[in-house]
């Protein structure tokens, strides 16, 4: 399904919301799922968003011959592609890219919020060195206020990344988040498995899911 956003430009590629997707939903959104249930659900939604996120790119003809000797009218991806994880929770989604494409390569981005201005911060940016003739699959699982979206977008336009090369692959979005990168950037595209009610005032999105980071790397258990 695609939907036109608040802000009446881009587009949003909603997964469709099937009762198998709502039941994955249900495990991740838990406060009470074990890590490993967590890990496993959301990787099948994030597969889920990377298969739709390149049905989005390029294809070209291709004819193969099929086993019975008859021709099949087919197509092939553009091999003109990429991945740019946003560091830490976008690793979470590299090994799902990696899986459907294994010889992708795969940049990453460290954006942090400054304790002081509350603005985000660019710490570390790793990108392949042809990144701006290539289709971009930006990868973080949350995009909530959208202010991390935005300067990862910065970045890739700055290295010469068309906008409309860009699809932003996002696990839960928020109203906010997407209206912010639309307001933009309107010709990057988003493909997200659910857009939630709204922020609360931590910034969390709400039903949501807590801190992804915390519960798919483990870092929020307490002794
Ligand atoms: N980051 C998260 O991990 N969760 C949210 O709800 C918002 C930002």
């Amino acid at each position: 399904m695609t939907t036109a956003t608040a802000a009446g430009v881009g587009t949003v590629r909603l997964l469709p919301q099937t009762r198998a997707l709502r039941a994955l939903h249900t495990v991740m959104r838990d406060r009470h799922a074990g890590r490993e249930e967590f890990v496993t659900s959301s990787g099948r939604v994030i597969r889920q968003l990377i298969e739709t996120a390149l049905d989005l790119l390029p294809f070209e003809p291709r004819e193969v011959c099929t086993p019975v000797g008859r021709t099949y009218h087919g197509l092939r991806m553009t091999p003109h592609i990429c991945g740019v994880s946003v560091l830490r929770a976008g690793d979470s989604m590299e090994s799902e890219l990696r899986a459907i494409a294994p010889g992708v390569r795969i940049g990453k981005i460290l954006i942090q919020r400054d304790t002081v201005t509350k603005l985000p911060h660019l710490y570390y940016a790793a990108l392949p060195a042809d990144i701006d003739r290539r289709h971009v699959l930006l990868l973080d699982p949350m995009l909530a206020t959208g202010g991390t979206a935005l300067a990862a977008v910065e970045v890739l336009l700055g290295q010469g990344v068309e906008e409309d090369a860009i699809v932003f692959v996002t696990l839960l979005s928020s109203p906010e988040g997407i209206k912010a990168v639309h307001a933009r950037h309107p010709r990057v595209r988003i493909v997200t498995s659910a857009v939630e009610e709204r922020l609360n005032e931590n910034a969390y999105m709400i039903p949501g899911i807590g801190d992804f980071g915390d519960r798919y790397f483990g870092t929020d258990v307490v002794r």
